[in-house]
């Protein structure tokens, strides 16, 4: 692996840097996380192509992580590379308007998506307007903008954390909306290809999953470089009021502190949360991980918890609902990497 890594750091040399042994409780909203072997941050869609074709070519196992909110990764870190997706330019435009700019199939790339007046100068029409957006762009600010510039449709996403690379994968919603109904294509970079607007039929969006999350975690996966949202305007104090209550939901629901969100699938008659505050699993504390007293269906690393202490808190919690209502929980989060040796 040194050799390995090595040799990725000098193709990288001059482009961006290259860190090694990293610990990704620095980059997990879970605040848990073993060491990626080698580990970059890609700040324009550039430096992202030039680490994933660097990986791929050196045969180096790739993992790209975005706001790292749905992900726990396990205390042996994670062999290979991982890209944390940075690049998080956004712009708009009327539908049907794209400049020339903004080709299908973008061979050589610099910089931005399109280079084009911003959001705020382009809301002239009564039409759609497209707004495309770099993978690392924050979604929760992205909703919110939009929202707060009268643009409706992305609104339910005001306080989903991560980005819009990681949406895409997992297809994020919240308020009734998600991905699947508020994008018409995302930018995908295959691994043996050039970076290609795929419609969203055809990502395989499903509830919080997609056909890019389903491919094998061993295998190279496509990158997301970016994703065009089809919005429209609305009123803009409906807006405003749709935005302040769903952030009041989400204050009055949902505890504040080190997580992941919902931990568990929504099975299909009950969520999640209703099954294990019934079971009286609410409270229960492994290590320093704690299923939260407001919400069972999250859980809270209490400062210094391990993985090895949420994979037993998961399994216990998992016990207690399945003897209560024959129910198997299954994990929404995603876990990644190797247990500590
Ligand atoms: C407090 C809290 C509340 C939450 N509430 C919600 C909610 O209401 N609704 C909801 O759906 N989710 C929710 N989540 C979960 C999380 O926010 C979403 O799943 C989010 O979309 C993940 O985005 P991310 O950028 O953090 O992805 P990460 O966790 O970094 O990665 C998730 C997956 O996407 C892949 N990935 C990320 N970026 C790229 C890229 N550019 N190219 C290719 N693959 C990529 C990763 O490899 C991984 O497989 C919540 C999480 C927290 C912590």
């Amino acid at each position: 692996m040194s050799t390995a890594r090595d040799h990725f750091a000098r193709r990288l040399r001059g482009i961006m840097p290259v860190r090694f042994d990293e610990p990704l409780a620095r980059h997990t909203s879970f605040r848990i996380g073993g060491p990626a072997d080698v580990y970059v941050q890609a700040r324009t869609l550039d430096q992202a192509i030039a680490a994933v074709r660097a990986a791929w070519d050196l045969e180096l196992p790739v993992l790209v992580i975005g706001g790292g909110s749905n992900l726990l990764v396990l205390d042996g870190g994670v062999r290979g590379v991982v890209i944390e997706m940075r690049a998080r330019h956004v712009e708009g435009w009327p539908t049907g308007r794209l400049p020339a700019s903004a080709p299908e199939r973008l061979e050589t790339f610099s910089g931005t998506i399109h280079s084009s007046s911003a959001l705020d100068d382009d809301r002239r029409d009564d039409g759609a307007i497209e707004v495309v957006a770099e993978a690392g762009a924050p979604l929760a600010a992205l909703g919110r903008k939009t929202a707060l510039q009268g643009l409706a449709g992305l609104e339910w996403a005001v306080d989903v954390p991560g980005t819009v690379g990681g949406a895409v994968v997992n297809n994020a919603g919240a308020h009734g909306g998600d991905i699947a109904g508020s994008i018409s294509a995302a930018l995908l970079l295959p691994p043996d290809g050039d970076p290609v607007w795929q419609p969203v039929e055809r990502l395989g969006l499903a509830y919080r999953t997609s056909m890019l999350k389903a491919a094998e975690v061993s295998q190279p996966r496509p990158l997301v470089l970016g994703a065009k949202f089809v919005l429209r305007r609305g009123d803009p104090l409906t807006l405003r009021a749709a935005v302040a209550r769903y952030s009041q939901h989400r204050r009055a629901t949902q505890p504040v502190g080190a997580c992941a969100g919902s931990m568990f699938k929504n099975p299909p008659e009950q969520a999640a949360g209703w099954y294990i505050e019934r079971a009286e699993a609410k409270g229960l504390q492994v290590g320093a991980v704690r299923v939260s007293d407001l919400h069972g269906n999250f859980m809270l690393n209490l400062g210094g918890a391990t993985a090895a202490d949420v994979l037993a808190l998961v399994t216990l919690v998992q016990e207690k609902v399945r003897s209560r209502f024959g129910v198997s929980l299954e994990l929404e989060i995603q876990v990644v990497g190797e247990a500590a040796r």
